[in-house]
């Protein structure tokens, strides 16, 4: 039989990834804080639970899917928490976007309680979770991972076990540094673009057949042509990424000359009120400093 799934956070991923699994066959009991997203799940054919205690009580998997490492370490620690209620020998998948640490000491709470952990963030946004394309990279033993891989299966299409804890999250944090400084190159051309006169409908057509074409502007390019910054992966996420990625580097002793700057204007837009925002609203930015 399929292992019974807990999923902690249906928010704009986890709402359709827990879908996924239930379409899989999966049983998925959910706990979130929205009721809304909560009669989503129930409609979907997945069953509501009243609180993480709850849900995670007879689960064999429990998946994570929140915003960062204080909501992970809010239910992952405390009496009402994932720790104390799950049974010895559950999965616990985090696939939250948090910093490596967090992952890396996770893991080693959980041990004590017999409880395994995987962090597995993603890549491929709401499109990719809707579509189940994601790509997931994986944080932790080999044994679990090849447990889990059916489960990431019916999530995404690329699935690759990164290292030992905290190294899906490393992975994670570089994807984020390159997608942002990616969106910002792309907003810069666009606004140099338009400045000029060029149909920029064409020019982003032609652009994304030659070697400047990226993910990011084929999902992208509606939101810039359109001036269309509803989320998608919201700025204050984005933020949140940023600073894992900086620190992360910092760390090691890896320089980041254009990511500390592209980290600034993210900052920048989140203090202007936009963090709320798609991340393709940095070409919001541009176009302040470009008069425009
Ligand atoms: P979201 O804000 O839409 O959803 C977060 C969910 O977590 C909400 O449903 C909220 O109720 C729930 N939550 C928060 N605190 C909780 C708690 N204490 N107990 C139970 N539930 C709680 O965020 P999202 O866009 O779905 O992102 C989730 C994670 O995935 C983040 O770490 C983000 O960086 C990462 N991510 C997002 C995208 C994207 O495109 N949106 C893509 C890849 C990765």
């Amino acid at each position: 039989a399929l292992p019974k799934i807990a999923w902690i956070g249906l928010g704009i991923m986890g709402s359709p990834m827990s879908e996924n699994l239930i379409k899989a066959g999966y049983d998925v009991t959910g706990f979130t804080l929205e009721q809304e997203k909560l009669d989503r799940l129930t409609s979907a054919g997945g069953s509501a639970a009243d609180s993480i205690a709850e849900a995670v009580r007879d689960a064999d998997v429990i998946v994570t899917m929140v915003p960062a490492s204080p909501q992970v370490e809010a239910i992952a620690y405390g009496p009402d928490g994932i720790l104390e209620n799950a049974r010895s020998g559950a999965l616990l998948i985090d696939m939250s976007s948090i910093t490596p640490q967090t992952s890396v000491d996770l893991a080693r709470a959980a041990a004590e309680k017999g409880i395994r952990v995987l962090d597995a963030p993603v890549s491929g946004g709401e499109a990719g979770a809707v579509e189940a394309v994601l790509s997931i990279m994986v944080g932790g033993g080999q044994v679990d991972f090849d447990a889990a891989r059916p489960l990431f299966e019916a999530l995404g299409r690329t699935v690759v076990l990164c290292g030992p804890h905290g190294c899906g999250q490393t992975v994670k944090a570089a994807n984020q540094l390159i997608v942002a400084v990616n969106i910002q190159a792309c907003a810069e051309a666009v606004v140099f673009l338009e400045k000029s006169g060029v149909d920029l409908a064409a020019a982003l057509d032609v652009l994304n057949g030659g070697l400047a074409g990226s993910t990011v502007l084929t999902r992208k390019k509606d939101n810039f042509l359109r001036r269309d910054f509803r989320p998608g992966f919201r700025i204050d996420l984005h933020h949140k990424d940023m600073g894992i990625v900086t620190d992360a580097a910092r760390d090691v002793g890896a320089a980041l000359p254009v990511g500390a700057v592209v980290a600034q204007l993210v900052a920048s837009l989140r203090a202007q009120g936009d963090g709320g925002l798609d991340h393709s609203a940095l070409l919001r930015t541009v176009e302040r400093l470009s008069g425009a």
